[in-house]
C-alpha cells in the first residue's frame, strides 16, 4: 500500500466510570464507588498522549472528543486541565469540534458553562427517552425532567448540541418513541442519535432480557423516526445520525471516512496510517491497571499492522453508514489500494440492489441501509467470509453516542 496523503487527525478520550451501570451497557463502563481520581487520571492520559505522539509528529488534531463512561462526573477543572494539555502538545486547529458526552443525572448548569470555558465546543446529551417510564425500563438513573434541564441548558451554553435517544425500548409503541423524537425536535437540538436498543452480551439485559417491541415493530419506528426527523429538516446522514444543514458531527465523519484518531484513555481504540501501513491499537481496559501502566508510560494492551487484505472491508465498515456514501476516490486516499480491488464486490452488491454508484460516489440504496450487514460481509476478507464480527452485528455505536 502507499498513501499519497495522511487523513485527518481526530482524538478519543476515554473515561471510563458512570454513576451506575446500566443494564442494555457493554461499554468499558465502571460503577463509581467512592471519589474518582480525577486528577491522576488527568495525569495518566497526558501520559498516554505524550506516548502516542511520536506516531503522529507534525500532523494537527481537527477535532476531540471526550467520552465514556461518563465524562461529566469530572469537574469542568479536570476537563480544563486536559485540554490545556492536548493543546500544548499537540497543534489543534483553531476551529476544531470538541464534544464531550454528558449524562442528565450529572447536570449542574455551572457544570455546563466549566466545560464551555475549558473549550468545549458540542454537548452530546445522553438523553435515551423522555418518558420517566421508559428511562426507568432501561435502568437510567435520570429522569425525563432532569433531561429536559440538562438539554434546555446545554443549548444556551454550547454552540452546538447533540441528544442520543433510544427507541424499541421495554413495551414502547410506535407513539412512544415518536414522543421522544418530537419532544428532541421541539427543544431544539440540532443534532439527534437515535439507536436501537439492543441485547448485548455480557450485559444483565442479555442474562435476563426484557420484553422488546418485536424485529417488524421496531423497524417500523425506525422508519416513522426517520420521516419524522425528515419533515422538520433533519438530514439523515449516516444510519443513526441526523442533523440539521451544518450540524453535523464531524468527529463521528472522521471515523465514518476512514480518517485517524489516537484513542487515549481506559480502552480506548486508535488508528494511526503512515505511508505504508495503517496502525490500529488499543489501551488496557481496566481502569486501575490502565491507570498504573499508563502513567509507567505504556497504556497499550495491542497494537497490530491492519493487513492490506483487511482494509477494504474496514473501509467499507465505515463509509457505507453513511447515507450519501463515499467519493470513489476516497478509497484509494485513505486505504492505498485501487477500487479495482473491490470490483467483483461491488458488482455482486449492484446486483443485489444493495449499493448504487456512478463515476463518483458509491452509496449504499435505501435496501443497503436497512440491510447494512449484508452488504458489509460482501467486503469480508476472502476466506473470512463468516457472520461479521459482533461490532457490526449490532446497530451501530460510536461516538456520538452519550451513554
Ligand atoms: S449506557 Fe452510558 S451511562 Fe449507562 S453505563 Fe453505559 S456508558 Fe454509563
Amino acid at each position: 500500500m502507499n498513501l499519497q496523503q495522511l487523513p485527518p487527525l481526530s482524538l478519543y478520550v476515554h473515561v471510563p466510570w458512570c454513576l451506575r451501570k446500566c443494564p442494555y451497557c457493554d461499554f468499558n463502563s465502571h460503577e463509581k464507588k467512592g471519589e474518582l481520581p480525577e486528577g491522576e487520571y488527568v495525569e495518566a492520559l497526558v501520559a498516554d498522549l505524550e506516548a502516542a505522539l511520536p506516531n503522529v509528529w507534525g500532523r494537527r488534531l481537527h477535532t476531540v472528543f471526550i467520552g465514556g463512561g461518563t465524562p461529566s462526573l469530572f469537574t469542568p477543572e479536570a476537563i480544563d486541565r486536559l485540554l490545556v494539555a492536548v493543546r500544548t502538545r499537540i497543534p489543534v486547529d483553531p476551529q476544531a469540534e470538541i464534544t464531550m458526552e454528558a449524562n442528565p443525572g450529572t447536570f449542574e448548569a455551572q457544570r455546563f458553562r466549566g466545560y464551555r470555558e475549558a473549550g468545549v465546543t458540542r454537548l452530546s446529551v445522553g438523553v435515551q427517552s423522555f418518558s420517566d417510564a421508559s428511562l426507568a425500563a432501561i435502568g437510567r438513573v435520570h429522569d425525563s425532567r432532569e433531561a429536559r434541564a440538562a438539554l434546555a441548558s446545554a443549548l444556551t451554553i454550547f454552540p452546538t448540541v447533540n441528544a442520543d435517544l433510544m427507541y424499541a425500548l421495554p413495551g414502547q409503541s410506535i407513539d412512544a418513541a415518536l414522543a421522544d423524537v418530537r419532544e428532541a425536535i421541539a427543544i431544539g437540538v440540532p443534532h439527534v442519535s437515535a439507536y436501537h436498543l439492543t441485547l448485548e452480551p455480557d450485559t444483565h439485559f442479555h442474562r435476563f432480557p426484557p420484553r422488546l417491541p418485536d424485529e417488524d415493530a421496531a423497524a417500523d419506528m425506525q422508519v416513522a423516526i426517520e420521516r419524522t426527523l425528515a419533515r422538520a429538516g433533519y438530514e439523515h446522514y449516516e444510519t443513526s445520525a441526523f442533523a440539521r444543514p451544518g450540524q453535523r458531527a464531524r468527529h463521528n465523519l472522521n471515523y465514518w471516512t476512514f480518517g485517524d484518531y489516537i484513542g487515549i484513555g481506559a480502552g480506548a481504540h486508535a488508528k494511526i496510517s503512515f505511508q505504508d501501513r495503517i496502525v490500529r491499537e488499543s489501551r488496557i481496559r481496566k481502569p486501575a491497571s490502565y491507570l498504573r501502566a499508563a502513567l509507567a508510560g505504556d497504556a497499550l494492551d495491542e497494537s497490530r499492522e491492519v493487513a492490506p487484505a483487511e482494509l477494504p472491508f474496514e473501509f467499507m465498515l465505515n463509509a457505507l453508514r453513511l447515507v450519501e456514501g463515499f467519493p470513489i476516490a476516497l478509497f484509494a486516499e485513505r486505504t492505498g489500494l485501487p477500487i479495482t480491488v473491490v470490483r467483483r464486490e461491488l458488482e455482486q452488491a449492484e446486483g443485489a440492489g444493495l449499493l448504487e454508484r456512478d463515476h463518483l460516489r458509491i452509496r449504499p440504496t435505501g435496501k443497503g441501509q436497512r440491510f447494512l450487514n449484508d452488504l458489509l460481509e460482501r467486503f469480508l476478507p476472502d476466506g473470512n467470509r463468516q457472520p461479521p464480527p459482533r461490532a457490526i452485528r449490532m446497530v451501530p455505536r460510536d461516538t456520538s453516542r452519550s451513554s
